[in-house]
C-alpha cells in the first residue's frame, strides 16, 4: 500500500535496529507517550528486538484510558436517565464506568450512537429538535479542532439542543508531570506525532531545555518508531537534549495554525483530572463562557458521586510508566478485553490491550 508499506519495510527495520545496537552503550529508559506508538512497538515485536540497554516505558497517552470515571458515569446517566441521544467515538463505549459501560447502557435501551465526526452529532440534533444531543468529546489536542468546530457550527446554525461533554487531555503538561513524578525515571521521550501535527513543536522546547531530556516528535509506523528511538539514543549518548522531528513528512514546527485558532475560539486551558493519575495542572480544555450553552457539564449540572476505582487495577502506575501491564496481578486473568477491569484493557490505544493481543504472554 502506497505511503504505508514503505514505513513497514523489514530490511530497513533491521538496519535501524542494528544502528540502535551500534549506538547504545549504556542503559536508557525511553517513554513513548502515545498509545498508538505502544501498539506499534508491541504489535510489530519491536519491543523484543531492541537491545537490552534500551527500555521502552509506556506513557499516559491514551485519552480514552484517562477519561475520568465520574465523567463516564455522567455520560451514562445522561443517556439512561435524561433521555439524551449520547454520541461518541466507538472506543469510549466499552470503557467501564463505576457500574456499567455506555455499551451496556445502550443494551438496556439508552440511545447511544457511535459516530466518526462530531459534525454528525450536530446534524442529528437538527434532525431531532425535540431531543437533546450530547457528543462525548474525548481526545488529545488532535480531536479538539473537530469538537470545537462542531460547537461553532451549532452556534452559527442556532442549534440549541446540542452540547458536548468535553474531556480533552494535553500532552506537554503530561510529559512534565511524568518527569516531575519522583517514581519515574525517564531519559528521553517519543512525543506523539499526531498531536504535533495540530500544535507544532514549540511547547516541547522549554521542557527539553528545563529538564535536559531529548524529545523526538515521532510517528506511528514501525520505521517511524524505530527511527525515533534511534534519534533519542543518539542524543542521549552524546549528552544532548534537543527537540527533533522524526515525523517531518507530516509535522511542521508551527503545527496547524487554523486548527489552533478554532481550538482557542472554543476552549481554554484548565486543570484536568486524568483517570488513574489525578489532577495535572493546565492539562485539559474547558469550554469558554462564550459557548457555555454548548457545555453539557453546565447545561445539565449533573452531580454524580465520585465512585472508587477498582482497587485491583493498577492502571495509574502503568500510565506513568512505573509498571508494565504483565506486572498487574489481574492481567489476562480476571482482566481481559472481553471483561476489562480498567480502561487500558479496553481502548485500541491502551497498553494492557496491546500486551494482551500482541505480546504472546496470554492466549488471546
Ligand atoms: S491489566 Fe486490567 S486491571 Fe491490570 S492495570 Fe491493566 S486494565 Fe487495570
Amino acid at each position: 500500500m502506497k505511503y504505508m508499506s514503505e514505513y513497514r519495510d523489514p530490511e530497513l527495520a533491521k538496519k535501524y535496529l542494528e544502528e540502535i545496537k551500534r549506538t547504545v552503550s549504556r542503559p536508557w529508559s525511553i517513554m513513548e507517550v502515545c498509545g498508538g506508538q505502544t501498539h506499534s512497538l508491541v504489535k510489530n515485536g519491536i519491543i523484543d528486538m531492541l537491545p537490552d540497554k534500551v527500555t521502552m516505558i509506556h506513557g499516559p497517552g491514551c485519552p480514552v484510558c484517562v477519561t475520568p470515571l465520574n465523567l463516564i458515569d455522567k455520560a451514562i446517566y445522561l443517556a439512561s436517565e435524561k433521555g439524551v441521544i449520547l454520541c461518541s467515538f466507538g472506543d469510549m463505549l466499552r470503557v467501564p464506568g463505576s457500574e456499567k459501560s455506555l455499551l451496556e447502557a445502550k443494551a438496556e435501551g439508552a440511545d447511544v450512537r457511535v459516530l466518526y465526526s462530531p459534525l454528525e452529532a450536530v446534524k442529528i440534533a437538527e434532525d431531532n429538535p425535540d431531543k437533546e444531543v450530547v457528543f462525548f468529546a474525548v481526545g488529545f489536542e488532535t480531536t479538539a479542532p473537530a469538537n470545537a468546530l462542531s460547537v461553532v457550527h451549532a452556534h452559527r446554525r442556532g442549534v440549541k439542543n446540542y452540547s458536548i461533554l468535553a474531556s480533552h487531555v494535553l500532552v506537554p503538561p503530561a510529559i512534565k508531570a511524568v518527569i516531575d513524578d519522583a517514581e519515574s525515571k525517564i531519559d528521553g521521550f517519543l512525543a506523539a506525532g499526531h498531536v504535533c501535527t495540530i500544535m507544532g513543536n514549540s511547547e516541547y522546547h522549554p521542557l527539553s531545555a528545563k529538564y535536559k531530556v531529548p524529545i523526538v516528535v515521532t510517528g506511528f509506523e514501525p520505521l517511524d518508531v524505530l527511527q525515533g528511538i534511534l534519534m533519542v539514543v543518539r542524543q542521549l549518548e552524546q549528552s544532548q537534549s534537543e527537540v527533533e522531528n522524526q515525523y517531518a513528512r507530516i509535522v511542521r514546527e508551527e503545527g496547524n495554525p487554523e486548527a489552533q485558532k478554532i481550538i482557542n475560539e472554543v476552549f481554554e486551558v484548565h486543570n484536568q483530572t486524568w483517570r488513574g493519575i489525578g489532577e495535572i495542572p493546565d492539562s485539559g480544555y474547558a469550554i469558554r463562557d462564550k459557548y457555555a450553552e454548548f457545555d453539557a457539564t453546565k447545561k445539565y449540572n449533573v452531580n454524580i458521586a465520585e465512585a472508587p476505582e477498582n482497587p485491583l487495577c493498577i492502571s495509574g502506575q502503568i500510565m506513568k510508566g512505573i509498571k508494565k501491564p504483565f506486572e498487574c496481578s489481574q492481567f489476562g486473568k480476571t482482566c481481559k478485553p472481553t471483561n476489562p477491569l480498567g480502561a487500558p484493557m479496553v481502548s485500541s490505544e491502551g497498553a494492557c490491550a496491546a500486551y494482551y493481543h500482541f505480546s504472546g504472554m496470554v492466549e488471546a
